[in-house]
């Protein structure tokens, strides 16, 4: 089992160390890790944010624990060379076109939570998007509309191919999130008025066919927004395009209400030995302004860790390890800064490893 670690920037750093520490102290047999260069770190070393041997290395892992890229020194950088191109760079690369994003409210952290009581306690899905398609990758163009104004386009486009294969990951996640019950999967799209949509439902309905397990609803996209902040326990895994994915994702992660807790994982559908190559990493960024204080909270990243043992290696129980010791820290009060407290970073790792 090989782990290309590439922390990058800002408190990358620090809170994928508290993330190997975790993963350390599990004692599992057989992993190694390696570590490379990304971000700003990675331009100022070899001039570039996503060099040649960083991408080699994170090829030949089985997967990919990735910390934060941004470095606001290299802010008057040519876009190629700006921290932020490394982590589309790798994704692109590592052909990574899903992307899954729980969002979670834990026990005892409600009162974060835009949402009320009830409301916050049951908030528990899963953002299944695409990233490679749609709108951000059809043609685009600007030009002088027939009244002389200017009229800018861009066109949205799925394949049947392209849905079929997110579809997939989506289904496979929600078998194995259904260990309390049959998975279910949510399709949103817009199918009322968008004909990509249409094409986007018949595949998804269609590749639900080798998933009888898996119970499978559709949703229109400003429904599911409403939803997810007036029911949110009707959810269970969502699985969406890559523009209705976006805004999903951050609605999600608002109604959590801690940037501090949020992990991510971006797959594709290369198998390695043990499970599906992944790139796993917090959904905040390198966080300039705490960065070398020690405050960082690091347990999306170590929830991080945990998502890459279950996809990447199929160790399941280890992932439950995990996320049961981040649960307990929290309940018996190991908070961050971003969570109202005032644990910071090492000992924060030092309660989840306590509780493993
Ligand atoms: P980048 O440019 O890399 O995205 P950013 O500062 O724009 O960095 P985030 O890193 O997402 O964006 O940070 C947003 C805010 O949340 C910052 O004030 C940051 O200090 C805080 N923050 C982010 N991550 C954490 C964390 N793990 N623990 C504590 N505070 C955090
Ligand atoms: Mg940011």
């Amino acid at each position: 089992m090989k782990i290309a670690v590439l922390s990058g920037d800002g408190i990358g750093p620090e809170v994928t160390g508290e993330a190997l520490r975790v993963l350390d102290a599990l004692g599992l047999p057989g992993l190694t890790v390696f570590e490379g260069d990304v971000g700003g770190i990675a331009y100022k070393r070899h001039g570039q944010p996503l060099p040649p041997e960083t991408l080699t290395m994170a090829r030949e892992a089985d997967a990919v624990l990735f910390g934060a890229v941004g470095d606001p020194a290299c802010d008057g950088l040519e876009r190629a060379l700006r921290p932020e191109q490394a982590i589309l760079g790798l994704r692109k690369e590592l052909e990574l076109f899903a992307n899954l994003r729980p969002a979670k409210v834990f026990p005892g952290l409600e009162h974060l939570s835009p949402l009320k009581g009830e409301l916050a306690s049951s908030l528990d899905l899963l953002i299944v998007r695409e990233l490679t398609g749609d709108v951000y990758f059809g043609e685009k163009g600007e030009r002088t509309a027939s009244d002389g104004s200017r009229e800018g386009w861009d066109m949205m486009r799925y394949s049947e191919t392209e849905v079929a294969r997110i579809a997939r990951v989506a289904f496979r996640a929600a078998r194995a999130s259904a260990s309390d019950g049959q998975g279910r999967v949510t399709n949103v799209d817009k199918a009322n008025v968008l004909e990509t949509s249409q094409v986007w439902r018949d595949t998804v309905r269609e590749a639900a066919g080798s998933h009888p397990d898996i119970a499978l609803d559709h949703m229109y996209v400003d429904n599911a927004a409403m939803q997810i902040i007036s029911n949110p326990a009707r959810f269970s895994v969502i699985l969406t395009g890559n523009l209705f994915g976006d805004i999903l994702s951050d609605l999600a992660s608002a109604a959590v209400g801690s940037i501090g807790l949020l992990a991510s994982a971006s797959v594709g559908e290369r198998r390695t030995a043990h499970g599906v190559f992944g790139l796993y990493e917090p959904i905040h960024g390198s966080a300039p302004d705490i960065a070398g204080t020690g405050k960082a909270n690091p347990m999306a990243s170590i929830l991080s860790a945990a998502m890459m043992l279950r996809h990447s290696f199929a160790l399941d129980d280890a992932a439950a390890r995990i996320e049961n010791a981040v649960a307990r820290a929290l309940a018996d009060g190991a908070r961050g800064r971003d969570l109202g407290g005032d644990a910071g970073t090492r000992a924060i790792g030092d309660a989840v490893i306590e509780r493993l």
